[in-house]
């Protein structure tokens, strides 16, 4: 079944490197992204998209933003639309990443909005689920998946392009990950999930783990059966131990 779903390494940088760092790490990965059966996207900040599209043009790597706007343009200060994110060259958007929903507020209704807007306009969503550690400690982990999909999933169109990330909340950049039994778990309950509101559509539906992925981590992790990648925050920094990351994984 996995075999049918090509894997995604993924780098999310966050608020994280400049100009100068950027055209290092893309000299890297450029030339690496070809020689390699995995899709490579990178998620840089906003600021650098143009840039980072335009390094990365006639290579294989995905583009995208980290968040959007659900408007097209208008009176909207500090947001970007959809329609911005295409013109600089990307063709992805984060929806819904747990440092958007818990740093600012954002609800999964606005989550979803987003991702339907972000589909409107030609682009593919990757949306972000995930539990608390509190929520995880109260075993209440699959009760907020269904809830986190159910929602998130409730402006978007069945479109196998688009992405979730499985991203439970405590493991993201504290340097704990879930045991691969745990994601699996996790993921194969959103896969389910999915299958309950799009059908079939499901199987081809890519479902990466995030939290704390290193290259000592992600073999065991890629070697289960629902999990299709993985998106990567502090260890995508380096061009090194992010190229390491895709290696171990696409050989694990
Ligand atoms: C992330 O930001 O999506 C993430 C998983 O971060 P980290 O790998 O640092 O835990």
């Amino acid at each position: 079944m996995k075999n049918r779903r090509k894997e995604i390494y993924a780098a999310n940088w966050k608020m994280n490197l400049d100009s100068g760092d950027i055209r290092g790490f893309m000299e890297r990965i450029v030339p690496y992204a070809g020689t390699v059966d995995a899709e490579v996207m990178i998620f840089p900040p906003a600021v650098y998209l143009s840039s980072v599209a335009e390094q990365a043009a006639g290579s294989p790597i995905g583009v995208g933003a980290q968040n959007m706007f659900w408007e097209r343009n208008g009176a909207y200060t500090g947001e970007i639309s959809a329609l911005m994110i295409k013109d600089c060259g990307a063709g992805y958007v984060l929806c819904g990443h747990s440092e958007r929903r818990h740093f600012f507020g954002e609800s999964a209704e606005m989550v979803t909005r987003k991702a339907g807007a972000a589909q409107d306009e030609g682009l593919i969503p990757m949306i972000c689920v995930g539990e608390t550690l509190e929520e995880r400690e109260q075993g209440e982990t699959l009760e907020v998946l269904h809830k986190d999909i159910y929602c998130s999933l409730s402006d978007v169109k069945p479109d196998k392009r688009v992405i979730i990330a499985y991203e439970p909340v405590w493991a993201i950049g504290t340097g704990l990950t879930a045991t691969p039994e745990d994601a699996e778990t996790a993921i194969a309950y959103i896969r389910d999930q999915v299958r309950e509101l799009w059908g079939d559509l499901a199987d081809a539906i890519r479902i990466l783990y995030g939290g704390s992925v290193k290259p000592g981590n992600i073999a065991e992790l890629m070697a289960c059966p629902n999990i299709d990648g993985a998106l990567v925050g502090g260890a995508s920094l380096h061009a090194d131990s992010f190229i390491d990351i895709i290696q171990n994984g696409v050989n694990r």
